[in-house]
Order: C-alpha cells, then sequence, then structure tokens
C-alpha cells in the first residue's frame, strides 16, 4: 500500500515537472471579461512647466537604442514611428516614481490581427509593459489588449480610437520598493488613463512582464522608459514625464 503511494506520487511529481516545463504563452492569456468598448474624448496634453519632455519634436536626441547607439527609428516633424525590426528604444535618464504623458498611433494601413496589429508597448522602469495594440475591432485576449498590463491586468474599458487617430496614456507610476537583501518591499502600483478615461485604477503590478509562465520581481534600481519594437510601424509624439 505504502509503496504503491510512494509509486504514485513520484508519477504525479514527473507529471507536474514535465507539465511545467512545457509553459506556453498561451497559459496565460485571460480572454473573460472582454472589456466593454467606449467612444473617449480627444485631448491634446500640452507639458506642464516642471515636466521633463522626451520628445516634442525633430530628434531622439534623448534616446538610445538596446546598445546604447542612436536609435533606428523614424524621426519626421513632431512624430517618430517604429522601424521595424531595428529593435527599441529607450531614454537615456532613469526614473523611480513618475507622471508620464504619451501619444501613440497604430498604423493607418490595417495589417494582421490580434496580437500582430498595431503592437508596440511602453516599459515602465523598463520592465512592466503598459501594451500599445490597434485594439480598435481588434479582439485578442483580454489581459493583452491597449492599456493592458501586459498578461497581467485588463483595462476596465477599451477606449482605443479608431485606427489611424492619436490615442493618448497618462500613467501614475510608483516603483516597486525592495530590502537590502533584494526581496520585495513593495510592489509597482500604476493609475493609467488612456484618452482621458480611467483604465487601470491603482494596479498592482505582479513582476516583470512574462510572455511566457508567470511574473516574477527581481530587485532593480530607477530605469527607463522604453518603447517596444513589435515589428509594427507604430507612431508616438508628445511624451512628457513629471519625477514624483
Ligand atoms: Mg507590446
Amino acid at each position: 500500500m505504502k509503496k504503491s503511494y510512494l509509486l504514485a506520487s513520484l508519477l504525479l511529481m514527473t507529471l507536474s515537472n514535465i507539465l511545467s516545463a512545457q509553459d506556453k504563452p498561451e497559459d496565460t492569456e485571460v480572454w473573460e471579461p472582454e472589456p466593454k468598448v467606449i467612444s473617449p474624448g480627444y485631448s491634446y496634453a500640452s507639458a506642464p512647466s516642471d515636466a521633463i519632455v522626451l520628445f516634442s519634436e525633430n530628434n531622439l536626441d534623448q534616446w538610445t537604442n538596446g546598445d546604447g547607439q542612436a536609435p533606428g527609428w523614424d524621426v519626421s516633424g513632431d512624430i517618430f514611428t517604429v522601424v521595424p525590426k531595428s529593435g527599441q528604444i529607450q531614454t537615456k535618464e532613469v526614473f523611480e516614481d513618475f507622471q508620464l504623458h504619451i501619444e501613440w498611433r497604430s498604423p493607418l494601413v490595417i495589417q494582421g490581427e490580434g496580437q500582430g496589429r498595431g503592437n508596440s508597448g511602453i516599459f515602465l522602469q523598463g520592465k512592466y509593459e503598459l501594451q500599445v495594440l490597434d485594439s480598435y475591432n481588434n479582439r485578442t485576449y483580454s489581459n493583452g489588449q491597449a492599456a493592458s498590463i501586459y498578461k497581467q491586468a485588463i483595462p476596465l474599458v477599451n477606449a482605443t480610437q479608431p485606427t489611424g487617430n492619436w490615442n493618448s496614456y497618462d500613467v501614475i507610476y510608483t516603483a516597486p520598493k525592495f530590502n537590502e537583501n533584494g526581496e520585495l518591499k513593495s510592489p509597482a502600483y500604476v493609475t493609467v488613463l488612456h484618452n482621458g478615461v480611467l483604465v487601470q485604477n491603482h494596479t498592482e503590478i505582479k513582476g516583470r512582464t512574462a510572455f511566457i509562465g508567470q511574473p516574477k520581481y527581481e530587485a532593480h534600481g530607477p530605469g527607463p522608459i522604453l518603447l517596444q519594437d513589435h515589428s509594427n510601424p507604430v507612431s508616438y509624439r508628445n511624451i512628457w514625464i513629471r519625477r514624483l
């Protein structure tokens, strides 16, 4: 009796090891509930006098690519656009708690679907993704649509503008705090307004954004604002930040 119990639990352990070795991206997709679709108002928010303007026009001097070189993205006047496969870009400056304003636009020509349409992302402190996606008439998993904290938190509503229109995010971010031994003292929190509509209300961030598996925290200091190259020519403009 004891032997067979041991055998059975051994078998179970092996089975669960095999299963966890085969984690899939789909495991952490959440499709329900689907956030209600609303039509947002439209607003362009000029930078207040105490903000650091990270982009207004003509150059990406305050940004680098992943290797510390000049970004390969396209700048045209007061807009810049992802050049697919040129890699992510990030601010030279690093931040802890902040208020961020950023505007983005999905490609005018609709290509692809789901996660493949107008995908980019804003990584807070370079680690925690606030999703950018063309979520106008484009169903995907709810915790991966525009204004989700990717694979962690579904937005309260879908306030995405029709494809090709500008969207804004206003983000209030509290950085995670760590003890000296690297243990998490308090998690990160984020509040997001999408086109002026509350979509994340003091949402607790569960750890570094993970495509596969569960998010985990690793101790870190101040980090940049990082923009994702997900191979779609998403545009950005009017980016400013206030340290809190
Ligand atoms: Mg993304």
